[in-house]
């Protein structure tokens, strides 16, 4: 089956909507490429998900694929409430008032879901509506209302976001909301868990504390879209386990000219880390209407991985666009395009780099530098914890990452790190058999070829479960 399926170094995620739900559409976005499939909570009853990651296990074991499933919690969203008739039209230099009070909003006084608001804002805060089409700014407040003047006005529908770029947001990291939707996600072992709208390392911790208490090892994402996570963003890579650059929101919260260095900024900074990066938001946003991108959209996939992203993500495009098949289809495309010279672009694959893990980090390194050196075409690794894996693909080998493991749940979690692509596996014999086990099964795959260079590393003796501290070359035969 493998070679059947493609393989892009660049992963794809691609969020699962009443646009894909299907099982035949799971299989046939699969087929295209995807290699992770985006659960939001920000949407859908815990039946809707349940339904599509059952279809999406069931789906690997038919397609013998590691599809991983990513559970995206909504975090402290802010919304507004209902306002009559659906949608009021406010007008520039218009007061308007944001209330806790549960009332049916007008044009000139509007509900909201936070409680805190009138406690959290201060006089000129500005306040963004609906992704900051809508634009207000705070004049004064009370106990239960804020008052602001409208700065940008025009059609104001129920339930919009807001946005408080300018506010110290008091509300938790995670709502009840999200505690229920993550012991769904525990329960049913989902690989990796999206925490939105962080603001410090303590927010992920926090998480990961629950994660822990419940026995699980669940993988976290830190989604980043708050100006003041970027003020910890040191901190945060250090203790997630992956990072989201979450352009939508954080186009509204910082200055949307901003995002494009931020992004190569956050990009470079987990690519030092070893950490899974993810781009995110209106990479095709064109092809929700239309069956072909913009160039531009084409080129931002292009330039996304060449700054260092490990996977890029579909959200409307796949949950409710009219062409989730297509819009994958060319998605990979241009990252096959792409790929076929993008290593040379890696300018943080320097590969000369002396570490302090004296073992595995050197031998890693030393692996894909004898990697380049021989044109090998697959660099292994053995794992349990999945560090090998991480390390070898943070250097960006030009070789494909075939990593090997007995650990079940890493199989999935790999596939969204760039190259990897992983084996179950638990012969402990020895180095011999293991080596040429890994031989055969990749010729079996179809991944290797007669005069193939591979190169080998494993921990020797293989029995004792030490750090990655040999490595071998190879000619297949
Ligand atoms: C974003 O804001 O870019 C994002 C991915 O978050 P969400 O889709 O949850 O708003």
């Amino acid at each position: 089956m493998g070679t059947e399926i493609l393989f892009n170094k660049t992963k794809m995620v691609a969020t699962v909507g009443p646009g894909s739900r299907s099982k035949e559409m799971l299989k046939a976005l699969i087929m295209a490429g995807v290699d992770v499939f985006r659960l939001n909570f920000s949407h859908g009853s815990h039946e809707d998900h349940q339904q599509v990651l059952d279809h999406i296990r069931n789906l690997n074991d038919e397609l013998s694929t590691h599809i991983c499933i990513l559970q995206d919690l909504q975090g402290p969203k802010i919304r507004i409430g209902e306002v009559e008739n659906g949608e009021v039209q406010l007008e520039e230099g218009a007061e308007l008032t944001i209330t806790v009070d549960s009332i049916l909003g007008s044009a000139q006084r509007v509900s909201t879901t936070y409680q805190s608001l009138p406690r959290d804002v201060q006089v000129d805060d500005i306040i963004l509506i609906d992704d900051g089409k809508i634009e207000v700014i705070v004049k004064s407040f009370t106990d239960k209302d804020v008052i602001t003047q409208v700065v940008h006005g025009g059609p104001l529908k129920s339930r919009k976001g807001i946005n408080l770029p300018s506010t110290t947001v008091s509300a938790p990291s995670m709502t009840e909301k999200d505690e229920q939707d993550l012991q769904f996600a525990l329960k049913n072992d989902v690989e990796w868990v999206a925490l939105s709208f962080v603001r410090s390392a303590k927010d992920v911790e926090y998480l990961k504390d629950i994660i822990s208490a419940a026995g699980k090892n669940t993988s976290v994402i830190a989604k980043i879209e708050k100006p003041q996570a970027l003020r910890e963003i040191d901190d945060i890579i250090a203790v997630s386990d992956g990072l989201m650059v979450a352009r939508g929101d954080l186009g509204v919260e910082t200055l949307m000219e901003d995002v494009p260095m931020v992004q190569k900024m956050i990009v470079s900074k987990c690519n030092k880390q070893f950490k899974p990066v993810i781009i995110a938001t209106q990479m095709m946003e064109s092809m929700i209407e239309s069956p072909r991108p913009t160039r531009a959209e084409t080129n931002d996939i292009a330039n996304s991985i060449i700054d260092g992203a490990d996977a890029l993500m579909l959200s409307a495009e796949t949950a409710v666009g009219k062409y989730p098949l297509q819009v994958v289809r060319s998605m990979s495309k241009t990252i096959q395009s792409v790929e076929k010279t993008a290593d040379i672009y890696f300018k943080h694959r320097k590969l000369d780099s002396k570490d302090s893990n004296f073992y595995n980090n050197n031998v890693v390194l030393s692996a894909c530098r004898l990697g380049r050196d021989t044109g090998a075409i697959a660099i292994t690794g053995m794992t349990f914890s999945g560090y090998t894996a991480y390390r070898l693909a943070g250097n960006r080998p030009k070789a494909h990452i075939f990593i090997f493991t007995a650990n079940r749940r890493l199989l999935n979690t790999l596939n969204l790190v760039w190259g990897v692509r992983s084996f179950y596996y638990n012969n402990m014999e020895s180095t011999d058999v293991t080596f040429a086990d890994v031989e055969r099964m990749l010729k079996e795959k179809g991944w290797l070829n007669k005069g193939d260079v591979i190169i080998n590393t494993a921990s020797m003796p293989i029995k004792g479960k030490f750090q990655t501290n040999a490595l071998k070359i190879a000619i297949a035969e």
